[in-house]
C-alpha cells in the first residue's frame, strides 16, 4: 500500500485567512490556526497536512524579495520531510511570488502550489475552500509513486497553471488569473484532470538560490512618455536592468532622443529587456521598423514572458552575478519553462 502524502501548508497571508475588523470595516489577517477550524473537510483528504504560518501574515502587497527568501528557506528546510507544499498567498502579487520561487528553486522534483482566494474563508460565498482543498489534492497527487506535478504552480478557480506563466487579470471575478501563453497543467471539474504537459524532470539535488538583486525597474511605454522621465530613470544610481514594456510585438518610439537614451543606458552597463504590454503573444524584434533599432542595439528579447516572470528572472540572474558576456543569452533561454 502506498503511504499517504505529507503536505506542508504554508500561510503567508492574504484574503484567504482574513476577517473583517468590525470597527474599521477593513480586512485584516487573522490567526492561521483558525483557518483549519473553518475547513473541517480537510480532514477527509487522503494525505496528512502540517501547517506553518508566517509569524506576521502579510497582505501580498507587502511581499518582497526578503519574504521570498523566507519562503524558499521554509521549503528548503522541510524538503525531505514533505511530498508537496501548498502556499496560501494573497492574490494581488501571487504571480510574482510564484515566478520568483520558480527561479529560486532549481531542480525541484516536488509540487509547490500557490493558492489564495478572492473572498475570505469565512464568507458565505467564499472561493477559498475549493481553491485550498483542490490545491492540496494536486500537491498530494502521485503517479508511479512520484508526484504528478514537479514544479512551482498556481491553482485558482478550477485551473492549475505553471506559476511563472500567470498574471492576475481580475479583482472581481473568482476566475482571477490567466496564463495567456501557456496551457493549464490541470483542470478540476467532476474529476481532476492533469494535462500531459512535459515537465523538465531531473535527478539532481534541489538547489535553493537566495540572492536576489532589486536594482531593477519596469517602464511601461505610453504615447507621450518624455525624455526627462526616461532620462531620470536611466540615471538612477546602481540601477542594473530595465524592463521596457513595449507595444504589440515589441515596438517602441523611433524618435532620436529615445534611441539615444537607450544607447546611453547600454553604455553605462544597463540591461534592457523588451517585454510586450499585450497580455498574449510574443516580442519579435525586427518585425516592424519600430523595433529594428532595438534589435540592432542588442536589447534582450523577453519573447512571450510575462512581466511578473521577467522582473523576477532579472532579480535572480543579477543575484547570480551572471557575466555581461552571456547575460542576454541566458535571459533569452527558458530556465523553468517561463518562455518559449
Ligand atoms: N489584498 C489581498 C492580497 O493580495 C488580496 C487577496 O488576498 O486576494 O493579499
Amino acid at each position: 500500500m502506498l503511504s499517504k502524502s505529507n503536505i506542508l501548508l504554508i500561510y503567508t497571508g492574504g484574503t484567504i485567512g482574513m476577517m473583517k475588523d468590525f470597527e474599521t470595516g477593513a480586512l485584516k489577517a487573522f490567526n492561521f490556526k483558525k483557518l483549519l477550524q473553518k475547513i473541517p473537510e480537510l480532514k477527509q483528504l487522503e494525505c496528512s497536512i502540517e501547517t506553518l504560518s508566517f509569524k506576521k501574515p502579510i497582505d501580498s502587497s507587502n511581499m518582497n524579495p526578503n519574504e521570498w527568501i523566507k519562503l524558499a528557506t521554509i521549503i528548503e528546510e522541510n524538503y525531505t520531510n514533505f511530498d508537496g507544499f501548498v502556499i496560501l498567498h494573497g492574490s494581488d502579487t501571487m504571480s510574482y511570488s510564484a515566478a520568483a520561487l520558480s527561479f529560486m528553486l532549481e531542480n525541484l522534483t516536488k509540487p509547490v502550489v500557490f493558492t489564495g482566494s478572492q473572498l475570505p474563508i469565512g464568507d458565505l460565498r467564499t472561493d477559498a475552500k475549493e481553491n485550498l482543498i483542490t490545491a492540496i489534492q494536486i500537491a498530494s497527487s502521485r503517479e508511479k509513486n512520484k508526484p504528478v506535478i514537479q514544479e512551482v504552480c498556481l491553482y485558482f478557480e478550477y485551473k492549475l497553471y505553471r506559476g511563472n506563466r500567470t498574471t492576475k487579470i481580475s479583482a472581481e471575478h473568482f476566475n482571477a488569473f490567466a496564463s495567456p501563453n501557456f496551457p493549464s497543467l490541470a483542470e478540476s471539474g467532476v474529476h481532476l484532470n492533469f494535462n500531459r504537459i512535459e515537465q523538465k524532470k531531473t535527478t539532481k539535488k534541489l538547489l535553493v538560490h537566495k540572492k536576489l538583486d532589486d536594482n531593477v525597474v519596469i517602464i511601461k511605454l505610453f504615447p507621450g512618455i518624455n525624455e526627462a522621465v526616461l532620462s531620470s530613470i536611466i540615471d538612477i544610481p546602481n540601477l542594473k536592468a530595465i524592463i521596457l514594456e513595449t507595444y504589440g510585438s515589441g515596438n517602441a518610439p523611433t524618435e532620436k532622443w529615445f534611441i539615444n537614451l537607450l544607447k546611453k543606458g547600454i553604455k553605462k552597463g544597463l540591461y534592457f529587456v523588451n517585454v510586450t504590454q499585450c497580455s498574449g503573444g510574443s516580442v519579435n524584434m525586427g518585425k516592424y521598423e519600430t523595433s529594428t533599432e532595438l534589435k540592432k542595439l542588442g536589447i534582450i528579447s523577453g519573447k512571450d514572458i510575462t512581466t511578473e516572470a521577467a522582473i523576477t528572472k532579472l532579480m535572480y540572474l543579477l543575484g547570480q552575478n551572471v557575466s555581461p558576456a552571456v547575460f542576454k543569452t541566458i535571459f533569452e533561454t527558458s530556465l523553468r519553462g517561463e518562455m518559449q
